[in-house]
């Protein structure tokens, strides 16, 4: 991002802090961020057009939600969205294991089909398929998919045991490009080789196919930030996947001087909020709480509202 749009991402926020023009005069542009973040705005959350990326789902309830055991089914985060009028979301299909063993609990549907077939009964939602991009006809299914009515794919390195710099993927990553859908990727530690799916890999990725649309979930996590800023900073069709950084979890937490960084340096415009769902110990409250972090950063409203669902609707066409 050039200096005059980091002054105006300065000058949206701190207008938003009530300064005014002449306060704005007065400061330099590195001043003028840290003059945003010590007035502490607060601004109204966002939530119409709320549009929430990232939510697990299967046939049966799994995830984080002790008291709830039927959350990570569809209803129930339909219900969970019912909270918040308008709002909508999208469900990732399963990988094959949540709520059972797919081959037990799937009914003999493909899981993606299991998808856009139950997603037909909820018009607020939009799905995901997930392909194990290492698969011999990976693109055949992300196409079926999408003809089936799936606007996206969700893929997970450490769990598909699948490496990011892996040959065999190309035809997958190819036919997203073709597709043009989103493709959200899960990035952070999590107990496979870190060097198979460190964020840095996905620069090749995102060079080699400049109109996929990547979305850099977790953001690397707390270890790997760097990486992942780095590759949105090398790629413009890379978002920040803004998933589990509120503070919940130390390993995904977003400190603040990295969010300033990240807000002045690739900008409201290419951050994307999703929710984990189900993967929270109080699904409905987690959201709420998310939206409120959102809130307290200060942001204009259309700036809040791009990265509560106006990006995400974007990307999906609709
Ligand atoms: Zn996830």
């Amino acid at each position: 991002m050039n200096r005059r749009s980091e002054c105006d991402l300065s000058r949206r926020r701190v207008l938003a802090a009530g300064l005014g023009a002449a306060g704005l005069m007065a400061f330099g542009v590195g001043r003028m961020a840290a003059a945003a973040g010590a007035a502490e705005p607060r601004s109204t959350p966002a939530e119409p057009g709320l549009f929430i990326n990232h939510c697990h789902t299967s046939v049966k309830g799994f995830g984080a939600q002790r008291d709830r055991p039927e959350m990570g089914t569809i209803g129930a985060l339909q219900e969970l969205l019912s909270e918040h009028p308008g709002a909508r979301a999208i469900c990732f299909a399963p990988f094959g294991f949540e709520g059972g063993p797919w081959a037990k609990i799937g009914g003999g549907l493909d899981r993606n089909e299991w998808l856009a077939r139950e997603l037909r009964q909820y018009p607020q939602l939009r799905g995901f398929a997930t392909v194990y991009p290492q698969d011999h006809d990976a693109a055949g299914q992300l196409k079926r998919a999408i003809a089936g009515g799936l606007v996206g794919a969700k893929v997970h390195p450490p769990v598909m045991r699948f490496r990011l710099d892996d040959p065999a993927g190309e035809p997958f990553w190819r036919a997203a490009e073709e597709l043009q859908i989103p493709i959200s990727i899960h990035t952070g530690t999590h107990g496979w080789n870190l060097r198979y799916y460190m964020p840095l890999l996905l620069d090749e990725i995102a060079q080699a196919h400049p109109k996929l649309p990547l979305i850099i979930e977790h953001l690397g996590g707390a270890a790997f930030f760097d990486q992942a800023l780095a590759v949105l900073h090398n790629n413009k069709n890379c978002y920040a996947g803004l998933t589990q950084c509120s503070g919940r979890d130390p390993k995904y937490t977003l400190e603040p001087a990295r969010r300033e960084r990240l807000l002045e340096t690739v900008g409201p415009e290419r951050i994307i909020y999703g929710l984990d769902y189900p993967w929270h110990k109080d699904n409905p409250q987690a959201l709420k709480d998310d939206i409120a972090w959102i809130g307290s950063w200060g942001l204009a409203t259309e700036d809040q509202q791009k990265i509560l669902g106006g990006n995400l609707a974007r990307l999906i066409g609709r």
